[in-house]
């Protein structure tokens, strides 16, 4: 089996003197790993073999910004945490941890990148067990984190492992955790679009774009609570089952996926989806599909294998109404009253459909009641 290489043990060889040159032509490189080799101008002879599910097979290395496909799902036993102090500790610093580790922080480097985060801001959580969940420090910045700054705490938030003191807000990402075993990652920041949507207590309107109503669903809006709080998890973690994306009032963004990279997306699309419909608001208005158009994007939605309430829960004509975000002074495709396109023009032609056939039913009756009299 060929050998994984992770950062540490390659700049362990370098602090040696020893040549990168000569790493075994079918070695494997975790992803801060192949950071390193690129700094060192090291091109290995062999491209990843395809046990490294998601990486690109061309022979050449992702570059730093290159997306990878989600793959870093973690499966732990069920039933199988570490228990004892040693057993923990040998867990918390196995290969695997530790390539989960590098992961935790090429994200909290690409957020950063990206601008999602400030100075300490957002954190980073991946579950491991039944009962673990590795997690970012408190007051460290996002960008310039490395493996050793990394923690390990359980479903109730008390430290297991690690030397620096793991972030408060964790608690936000168990409420998730506990609620969706599905949820094996999450991702906090504070991207400026959807903060600002946040901070205005809104969602983006739907029926807008199709790749986040297939990829994020229908973005959630929790209630302001202070960061770190009881409160705050279970607002969170009560929108979670429902919500991939969910917008924390007055704070920022919290997203969850199957594995950090699919969690980071989900924030990538939910900032971009923000940064777009503020942007062709001021362009001269934001023009909605038609809701038959989003069953369409839904049903793709659940081909993926993910969920979705909408169609469960609305009726058609209300679907494009997610979102209390006001679409007021932008132009939509037709106004009220003609039957036309708009979600809420359709609803209250069906209700006004409903109303008719009520009235002609009483008018009906009264005949009925007259003309028996008569007779
Ligand atoms: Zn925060």
């Amino acid at each position: 089996m060929s050998k994984l290489y992770t950062a540490s043990e390659l700049e362990k060889m370098l602090s040696n003197g020893e040549s990168l040159a000569n790493l075994p032509a079918d070695a494997k490189y975790t992803p801060m790993a192949r950071d390193i080799l690129r700094r060192e101008k090291v091109t290995p002879s062999k491209s990843p073999s395809s046990s490294s599910a998601g990486m690109p097979s061309s022979g050449k290395l992702p570059r730093i910004h290159e997306p990878v496909l989600p793959n870093y799902e973690y499966n732990w036993k069920l039933g199988g945490d570490p228990k004892s102090a040693s057993e923990l500790q040998r867990f918390f610093y196995s290969k695997e941890i530790q390539q989960l580790k590098e992961r935790m922080c090429h994200i909290g480097r690409r957020i950063w990148e990206k601008g999602y985060v400030d100075g300490n801001g957002g954190n980073i959580t991946i579950r491991v067990g039944d009962n673990l969940v590795l997690c970012t420090p408190t007051l460290i910045s996002k960008g310039f984190m490395t493996p050793d700054d990394i923690c390990m705490v359980d479903l109730e938030g008390n430290q297991v492992a690690g030397t620096r003191p793991r972030t408060s807000e964790v608690n936000t990402h168990l409420g998730i955790m506990r609620r969706v075993p599905e949820a094996k990652s999450c991702v906090h920041a504070h991207p400026v679009y959807a903060t600002a949507f946040a901070v205005s207590g809104v969602t983006p309107p739907s029926c807008l774009i199709p790749e986040p109503e297939v990829f994020l669903g229908e973005i959630g809006l929790a209630k302001y609570e202070t960061p770190g709080t009881p409160e705050m998890s279970d607002k969170v973690g009560e929108l979670a089952p429902k919500h991939q994306s969910i917008l924390m009032q007055n704070h920022g963004v919290i997203c969850w996926g199957k594995d950090v990279e699919d969690a980071y997306w989900k924030m990538e699309n939910t900032d971009a989806f923000c940064q777009t419909v503020v942007v062709s608001r001021s362009l001269g208005g934001v023009k909605q599909y038609t809701p038959d158009k989003l069953i369409d994007l839904i049903e793709i939605r659940k081909k993926l294998g993910m969920p979705d309430h909408r169609m469960d829960e609305l009726r058609e004509c209300e679907l494009c109404d997610a979102g209390e975000y006001t679409i007021s002074n932008t132009p939509q495709p037709t106004d009220c009253g003609c039957g036309g396109t708009s979600s809420s023009c359709a609803c209250e032609l069906e209700e006004k459909k409903q109303t008719d056939a009520d009235t002609e039913a009483l008018v009906q009756k009264i005949t009925d009641i007259i003309m028996q009299k008569l007779s």
